[in-house]
């Protein structure tokens, strides 16, 4: 994917008919902080002809949220969400939940994924006049779920979306929770006090004292209003294709995924890791926290001492300063540095979980060398990511994906290591013990469970691109365009 589109790593909640919905979700909202920093907001439901309640900003949920405006978001239900920070898209009009007001009333939706056919099915509804007030694919489906036809106009509506989402939904009578027919991002139930929960992750739910009921299935959309719960199956069926990606690094370790705990799983891949890749060395150091399991693994299955060396500084944010060649150096090292006496004269294991441009990888083995390991070993609890995602994880574009351009040879000098030793995609999919078929592994393989057709892409783009101008153009000088 071009990088001018906005991506989505992103995380959802919803709440169904508890009193204190928005603080639900506030917090539901802190434990999937990781799933984006760059805004967050929630919106809340009190009844039928009740306007919604919004608040969304750009930032972490800590700075979003005042007790003042939590207070304002009154209602027993409420979706929230939290968006990845990527450049050229950071806009607060961007931010979600995206809210609008049609003829089926209101409606807000929150989206973690990335639409295949976002570009086409724009332009066939701005060509039916639709306007658009995002760049964000999530609103195409709000445009669509506009249409005001029940709820067979919104799975109809749903019928029509391709690619990755895991969506929260709120009308002004139900709460809809969907999961795309691959079920390429994650989405679980939860019950607390008779409410029901849905979110991205099962840590929310530890969170907030929910039970965790189940994962809702791929294709599966789930209506809550009054009536209770239930489930419509509209999609044909297709292969599942789990995020692979999600269990590598990006979900949360605590997490539970297709019944299985992701940390169990990152251990188990440093286990498959070390039985590939076995090295004499004097530690295993994990660069923290994505490397955190692996290494335990790693280190478990050789039996070689884990040592954590790296020591996080856990308050950086965001470092905004221009990369002059003095601060790129000291934005290398904000975030961790080394306890040099540990490692000075030994040989090091140094374990993360992906590497994609390798600045981080070779940033950890200069540390190792200027304080004087005597080996450094670099192992990768995945495989060497080759391919783009273009169903919501936020890599370069391959052209900067170092595994992309350069032989494992060329790698294990870029980064300055004795040795590299990459998981591969057998030990990857062994260590989740869910056959392989389940999975995406795309950004591995190049093997893309939708087509995506780049070319297409691009000449929609380019073509709603023409007639933004032409429409800035009539704007401006509205006497070329006079017909009359
Ligand atoms: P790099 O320095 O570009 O090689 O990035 C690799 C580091 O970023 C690893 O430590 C990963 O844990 C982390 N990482 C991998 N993929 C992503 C992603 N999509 N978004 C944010 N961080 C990532």
């Amino acid at each position: 994917m071009s990088d001018h589109r906005p991506k989505h790593e992103c995380g959802v909640f919803a709440v169904y008919g508890h009193p204190n919905a928005a603080v639900l979700t506030y917090y539901g909202l802190f434990a999937l902080q990781h799933r984006g920093q760059e805004s967050a907001g929630i919106v809340t439901a009190s009844g039928p002809n009740t306007p919604f309640a919004m608040h969304k900003e750009m930032g972490l949920v800590s700075q979003v949220f005042s007790p003042d405006n939590l207070e304002r978001l009154k209602g027993n239900r409420a979706i929230g969400h939290v968006r990845y920070s990527t450049t050229g898209s950071s806009n607060i009009k961007n931010a979600q939940p995206l809210v609008v007001d049609c003829g089926r009333g209101q409606l807000a939706i929150g989206h973690n994924g990335n639409l295949i056919n976002a570009a086409l099915l724009r332009d066939e509804l701005e060509h039916k006049g639709s306007i658009f007030q995002t760049t964000v694919d999530s609103e195409i489906i709000l445009h669509l779920l506009a249409q005001p036809n029940g709820t067979s106009g919104v799975l109809a509506a749903l019928r029509k979306v391709q690619g990755a989402f895991s969506l929260v939904i709120m009308s002004e009578r139900e709460i809809i929770g969907v999961r795309d027919p691959f079920g390429f991002r994650p989405l679980a139930l939860g019950k607390l006090d008779g409410a029901y929960i849905l979110s991205s992750e099962t840590c929310a739910f530890d969170l907030i004292h929910a039970e965790f009921v189940r994962e809702i299935e791929p294709g599966e959309v789930v209506i809550i209003d009054e009536k209770g719960i239930r489930s419509e199956f509209p999609f044909d069926t297709e292969k599942q294709a789990f995020c692979m990606f999600e269990y590598v690094y990006f979900a949360r370790p605590d997490s539970i995924i297709s019944n299985i705990n992701v940390s169990r799983v990152r251990t188990a891949m440093g286990r498959e890791l070390a039985r590939l890749h076995p090295v004499e060395a004097d530690m295993v150091v994990p660069v923290p926290d994505s490397g955190n399991y692996a290494a335990l693994g790693f280190a478990e299955e050789l039996g070689i001492p884990y040592e954590h060396a790296f020591v996080r500084n856990h308050y950086i944010g965001r470092t905004f300063l221009q990369p002059t060649q003095l601060i790129r150096d000291f934005n290398v090292r904000v975030k961790l540095n080394l306890i040099k006496e540990a490692v000075a004269g030994k040989r090091v294991v140094v374990v993360d979980d992906s590497i994609v441009r390798g600045t981080t990888a070779r940033a950890r083995v200069v540390n190792m060398r200027e304080a004087g390991a005597k080996e450094v070993h670099m192992r990768i609890s995945c495989p060497p990511h080759r391919f783009a995602c273009h169903y919501g994880i936020d890599f370069p574009d391959p052209k900067n994906l170092l595994a992309n351009q350069c032989t494992m040879e060329q790698i294990r000098e870029y980064l300055g290591a004795d040795s590299i030793g990459y998981l591969d995609t057998e030990g990857m999919v062994r260590a989740t013990g869910l056959p392989r078929e389940s999975f995406c592994l795309a950004c591995f393989t190049g093997d893309y469970p939708i087509p995506f057709d780049p070319q297409l892409d691009k000449f929609i783009m380019e073509r709603r691109q023409n007639r933004a101008n032409l429409l800035a153009e009539e704007d401006e000088h509205p006497e070329l365009f006079d017909l009359v």
